[in-house]
């Protein structure tokens, strides 16, 4: 039998190195658990980056995909599909938007929703000079739209000049925004929590100021909720415990549990002045079989009553934390919303833990430079909660 390190080595030959990777192949998974190779098991809370929220093996949706895969696959935007349709009602049901377009991953979708902020602005005044604000440590993707609005120079500066027009604030910070604002602004884009950057959630002043800023300027709210919408933070979509409606709001990750999909929205304001036929398009979105995906996970998500006990678990969560925050003193901090948790890590290297922790079978992430992040499967249970603690106890 070919063990880990042949195929480790057979990847490295053939795959660009863009991802150091952990020297682990996985082969499979089951509830909140994932199997290497060599039938190590490991308790995920990683979630493959905040995406299979449902867990592993759900059978489920697991038939749903078989099903649709023996009745077709793909159709192009040329004609309609059922799916399609069943998929879009849905994500506008849960997200109170008026309008759809699907994308295969959430980088594509903030380009969507660039185009759409910029031909909003045009519609307006027939000029092409409008500026977009964005925040510092923000994320939003590794396509040159997305990465132009991502606040992380590190990411940026090898692929200059990227688009134009764009200005960095503070996150959490309204003055800062409202400084960057200019009569050339057509959008301001945020990630409801910020979740590369080092998870920090938007305060509810902010959110509420840069809205209120957005309707007397005339300027467009962007909100990605590509790694904080479907649950995660024990609502449908974040932004909607902020008392804040997005004009345009993008989702990816758990959309499609594991699916590439993504998908950006407008409301009724947006969508009534902004992306015609022949504007924007793209020939897997909206496929049947990432649309039958989206649907079944809505449908799971009702049925298995995912957000109730995404926020009926969270205190718990947040607990055994703050346990660990009082008990180490090298663990700073505790921010986050739901089951989207970071523990601030200073003076030891939080790589190091992760990778102890991998030794131990427990999955982790990081996020920013120093932030242990802890993104698992909604449908975590108490037990794993306390098994991820011992776990993690065991790895510092
Ligand atoms: C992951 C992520 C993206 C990019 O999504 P991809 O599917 O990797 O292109 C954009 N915004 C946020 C907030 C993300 O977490």
């Amino acid at each position: 039998m070919t063990c880990s390190k042949d195929y480790i080595e057979r990847a490295e030959n053939a795959v660009l190195h863009t991802y150091n990777r952990y020297q682990i192949v996985l082969e499979k998974g089951k509830g909140v658990r994932l199997y290497d190779l060599e039938g190590k098991e490991y308790l995920d809370f990683g979630a493959g980056i905040a995406v299979f929220a449902l867990g592993y093996g759900n059978e489920e949706y697991n038939q749903a995909l078989k099903d649709q895969i023996d009745k077709l696959i793909h159709t192009s935007n040329l004609f309609y599909n059922v799916p399609m349709i069943h998929a879009a009602e849905k994500i506008l049901k849960a997200s109170g938007m008026s309008r759809v377009f699907f994308t295969n991953s959430g980088t594509e979708a903030i380009e969507g929703a660039i185009k759409t902020a910029r031909k909003y602005a045009w519609m307006k005044d027939n000029s092409t000079d409008h500026e977009i604000i964005a925040m510092k440590h923000s994320f939003h993707g590794r396509s040159l739209g997305a990465l132009s609005v991502t606040g992380n120079s590190h990411y940026q500066e090898p692929f200059k000049p990227l688009i134009g027009g764009i200005r960095f604030a503070e996150y959490n910070n309204l003055e800062s925004v409202k400084e960057q604002v200019t009569d050339k602004t057509c959008a301001i884009i945020l990630e409801t929590v910020q979740g590369e950057g080092g998870i920090y959630p938007a305060d509810k002043e902010f959110l509420q100021g840069v809205r209120k800023l957005c309707d007397e300027k005339g300027i467009l709210l962007i909100l990605d909720e590509i790694q904080c919408g479907m649950g995660r933070t024990g609502s449908m979509f974040a932004f909607q415990s902020y008392g804040v409606e997005p004009d345009i709001m993008t989702a990816a990750k758990a959309l499609g549990c594991g699916v590439p999909v993504g998908a950006f929205m407008l409301n009724e304001k947006t969508a009534a002045r902004s992306l015609v036929p022949g504007d924007h398009g793209t020939t897997y979105g909206g496929n049947p079989f990432a649309c039958a995906a989206v649907s079944k996970v809505f449908d799971l998500f009702e049925e298995l009553e995912i957000v109730k006990h995404v926020r009926e678990i969270t205190p718990y969560f947040e607990e055994k934390l703050d346990m660990l925050v009082d008990k180490y003193e090298f663990l700073t901090q505790r921010r986050g919303k739901g089951l989207m948790q970071g523990l601030e890590v200073t003076g030891r290297p939080v790589g190091e833990i992760i990778q102890k922790a991998m030794d131990n079978g427990l999955i982790l992430m990081s996020a920013g430079t120093n932030v242990l992040r802890f993104v698992p499967p909604l449908v975590i249970t108490e037990e794993d909660i306390d098994e991820m603690a011992d776990k993690l106890e065991k790895s510092f």
